[in-house]
């Protein structure tokens, strides 16, 4: 069968992020996701007004039924809400050390509102030496090292255990997005890409999962990244804008239709 991606992610019922991203980017990747709603959001394509998270010993029992069930390749995680469902997922790491595991260090929605609890920011880096990519954005990075500047932060976020770090470039000015991959502290890819004329919703779990789902097909971290960051920028390329002050929803699924 398909290489299957066992997702922990929040619900957007605007679909544009969370695991509606997820089941798209790596449908589109031709791999299978598997999906662990670990929240439920209230959120349009213009702000984020709140979101509940679910138990998670009831998270952990739908995570070990899939994987008993299905041959799990990679576990991609975006929004983990709170420590407790932190816990969890870092629990069926230790149980599965074999699966690759990439995480998108969610705390905030691209229009700023917060998807995580505040104790967040120190919890996620316990995930950090279970996984073999980190893609926080700059905002992100800052956060979870308290560090101002870049090059400091990435250099903390790796003494806290993270391997590899793709650093998305899109919170900084500039005509151009540079996205960097850093592996074991060494800088082993650069991008750049247009900044293209609107805000997008959901385009760092499209990224996360893309990367994923080439990952599950086997490919080396490098080719995988850069492959993702190649079918995002189509994505946002034909995003639908529903609002002209909101933000765009990635096209991750091509139909006849449109
Ligand atoms: N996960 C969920 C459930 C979300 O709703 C969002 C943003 O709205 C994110 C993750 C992060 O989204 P982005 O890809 O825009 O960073």
């Amino acid at each position: 069968m398909r290489p299957v991606v066992l997702c922990f992610s929040g619900l957007d019922p605007s679909g544009g992020a969370g695991l509606q991203a997820d089941i798209e980017a790596i449908g589109a990747q031709g791999a299978h996701a598997a999906v662990v709603c670990t929240a439920l959001t209230i959120q349009d394509t213009r702000r984020v007004y709140g979101f509940q998270a679910i138990d998670p010993a009831f998270l952990r029992q739908q995570a070990d039924k899939v994987l008993a069930d299905l041959p799990v390749a990679v576990i991609k995680c975006g929004m983990l809400a709170n420590p407790e469902v932190v816990a969890m997922v870092r629990e069926v790491c230790v149980a599965h050390p074999h699966i690759t595991l990439v995480l998108d260090p969610v705390l905030a929605a691209n229009s700023g509102g917060s998807l995580a609890d505040p104790r967040m920011v120190t919890e996620l880096a316990s995930l950090f030496p279970h996984a073999a990519l980190i893609t926080p954005n700059s905002l992100e990075t800052r956060w979870l090292a308290a560090r101002e500047d870049l090059d400091a932060a990435l250099t903390h976020l790796h003494d806290l255990g993270a391997k590899a770090i793709l650093l998305k470039g899109g919170h900084e000015p500039g005509n151009m997005i540079r996205n960097l991959l850093s592996v074991d502290g060494k800088t082993v890819q650069t991008s750049q890409w247009p900044r293209l004329p609107h805000e997008f919703h959901g385009s760092g779990c499209t990224l996360a999962s893309a990367i994923a789902g080439a990952l599950a097909h086997g490919l080396a971290l490098p080719v995988a990244v850069t492959r993702a960051e190649v079918w995002l920028q189509s994505t946002l390329t034909d995003a639908d804008l529903p609002h002209p002050d909101g933000q765009a929803i990635p096209k991750r699924v091509r139909s006849d239709f449109a």
